[in-house]
């Protein structure tokens, strides 16, 4: 039997989950709910039931999943009343503005024996799945240096997004997402946090950062979101100890090159105008392997999959609640680091 869902604001993402449960094989969408009336009449122009109030759902039995969709600010207060009120609960991320709002939120879904979960959809992300599986299956060896980014040009959104009490900022909307799958990648504590923050198009809020992550294995990454970048950066770019995966575009493959040998007997030098070098030299064939690495398959659906099995006590929730507070306390160093200029010693 497919499950109820209930989306609590119906704006761009919401209207994501709504179309969503519409044609899932394991939820079913029971209803949405907007503090804006047009949107739930634009809801009920569809088809789609809307209640009238959040009370109305807290007093629903049959809405089974409830997924916050609203603005960052609002969230906590609607988790908790949900999950007060005997739901399982889907909250957008950011999940929370700071871990002490999102201890409480915790500690809501521990009393209410509720299943709580946040959707860090870019799990799903092939580009950052082929980095995982490079690092992970140690074909070019230990990482050393990860470098994740992401660069737009149109600045930030001009909705809720450019203000702070909103829970606005690039951090926020973007660096939620590449933290949180940089730390899928290496699940060592990190040791040092250091963030500058830009301010190109407003000063409210970031419109950009880039954000160093040191591990205590020595691995280093690099987290870079850009709002004013007309010529992108590549998407990704692992250094590791045997070789280099390079990713310039989230929709092509990742390019592996895997140094057979360190060594080289014969170099061929490049020409610059400033004379030859042999040390920036490319390499060839003989101590070098090229190759694009196997796009790895994804289905953003499996995260409503895994939640249904994980209420049905049939599997653990995929995104725990755990990994989503390491996220928010390296996001709250990195807004520490930025507002101090220092480089933060932590141990998260
Ligand atoms: P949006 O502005 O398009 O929609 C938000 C909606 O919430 C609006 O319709 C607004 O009227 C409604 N709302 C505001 N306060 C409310 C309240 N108290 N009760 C009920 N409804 C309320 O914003 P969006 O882009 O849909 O973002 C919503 C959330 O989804 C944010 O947390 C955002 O970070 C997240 N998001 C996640 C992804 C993702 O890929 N995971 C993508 C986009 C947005």
């Amino acid at each position: 039997m497919k499950k109820n869902v209930v989306v609590i604001g119906y704006g761009g993402q919401g209207a994501w989950h709504a179309d969503h449960a519409l044609k899932s094989d394991v939820v079913a969408l029971r209803g949405v709910y907007d503090i804006k009336e047009e949107r739930n009449e634009l809801a009920a122009s569809r088809g789609i039931r809307a209640y009238s109030s959040l009370d109305e759902i807290c007093s629903d039995p049959e809405a089974e999943i409830c997924v916050v969709a609203t603005p960052n600010d609002v969230h906590e207060e609607i988790v908790v009343r949900l999950l007060r009120s005997g739901h399982n609960v889907i909250c957008e991320k950011p999940v929370a503005l700071s871990v002490e709002s999102f201890d409480r939120m915790a500690a809501a879904a521990r009393e209410s024996g509720k299943l709580f979960t946040v959707h860090q959809n870019r799990r799903w992300d092939v580009d950052f799945m082929a980095i995982r599986e490079i690092v992970q299956s140690g074909r070019i060896g230990e990482p050393i240096n990860i470098e994740s980014r992401i660069h737009g040009s149109r600045g930030i959104p001009s909705d809720w997004r450019c203000h702070k009490q909103y829970g606005g900022g690039m951090i926020l909307d973007w660096g939620v997402h590449l933290i949180d799958q940089i730390l899928q990648i290496v699940p060592q504590k990190i040791t040092k946090i250091y963030c500058e923050t830009t301010h190109i198009t407003t000063d409210e809020v970031d419109d950009g950062f880039k954000l160093l992550l040191t591990f205590e294995n020595g691995v280093r990454a690099l987290v870079e979101v850009g709002t004013y970048n007309f010529l992108p950066l590549p998407r990704f770019y692992l250094q590791a100890k045997k070789g280099t995966a390079l990713i310039t575009d989230w929709r092509q493959n990742a390019r592996v090159a895997y140094c057979k040998a360190w060594h080289e007997s014969d170099v061929l030098p490049v020409q610059t105008a400033a004379g030859i070098t042999k040390t920036m030299a490319p390499r060839d064939s003989i101590t070098l392997d090229e190759y694009d690495w196997t796009r790895p398959t994804s289905d953003v659906h499996d995260f409503y999959r895994n939640l249904v099995a994980a209420i049905d006590g049939k599997a653990e929730p995929i995104v725990t609640l755990p990994e989503v507070r390491r996220v928010l306390r390296v996001m709250e160093e990195a807004f520490n680091s930025a507002a101090s200029g220092a480089a933060i010693p932590v141990s998260v």
